[in-house]
């Protein structure tokens, strides 16, 4: 298990993860999710201090880009329709010159366990299901959507001397591009 303080770079999956679990499924398909702020807060902290940070879902839709690209997440940073999320970690990891175990990644359920047992530091919220709790080299007091990412953001940073807020630092982020559309047209990292 990769100490705090050597961890370079984060992988997120997004339901259970970012959020309780919950989707408000709309008539028109559309599936709506909470977001917390300080979780989105301790992700932009991230970015603004040169950690890499991928987002690894399952999930597919326009919101999810928006979202993380407001963090300053680039599109090619993050993953829809996976469906063998270790694959795509390590697409991540070579891309940004990284091996698995200088990276975080957090995941909930089963899809995620082969991953949290690849990675430098697997970390799971406590109400994931009971394999990735198992997989897992750090089960959370937090559970998803709670401050669990804050919480592993903020133990991270700190530990690198690197929890700060500088407001000069410029926090307006937009990765909203012709790479972006192009990536939910296809609805698949290219
Ligand atoms: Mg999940």
């Amino acid at each position: 298990m990769t100490d705090l303080k050597d961890i370079k770079a984060f992988a997120f999956d997004v339901d259970g993860i970012f959020t309780d679990g919950s989707v408000l499924a709309l008539d028109n398909g559309d599936l709506l999710r909470i977001f917390n702020a300080k979780d989105s807060f301790s992700v932009r902290t991230a970015r603004v201090n040169g950690f890499p940070v991928a987002i690894i879902t399952g999930g597919c839709s326009e919101s999810i880009i928006s979202r993380f690209n407001s963090l300053g997440i680039p599109s090619e940073d993050i993953y829809q329709m996976s469906k063998n999320k270790l694959p795509d970690l390590q697409h991540f990891c070579k891309r940004h010159g990284l091996e698995l175990k200088d990276v975080v990644f957090a995941g909930d359920d089963v899809p995620d366990v082969e991953t949290l047992k690849a990675a430098g530091l697997g970390i799971c919220p406590k109400d994931a299901c009971v394999e990735c709790q198992e997989a897992a080299d750090v089960v959370s007091d937090f559970c998803g959507g709670k401050r669990f990412v804050r919480d592993i953001v903020e133990r991270t940073l700190r530990a690198q001397g690197k929890w700060k807020f500088d407001p000069d630092q410029p926090w307006g982020f937009s990765y909203r591009d012709e790479v972006n559309a192009a990536q939910f047209k296809s609805g698949r990292h290219v």
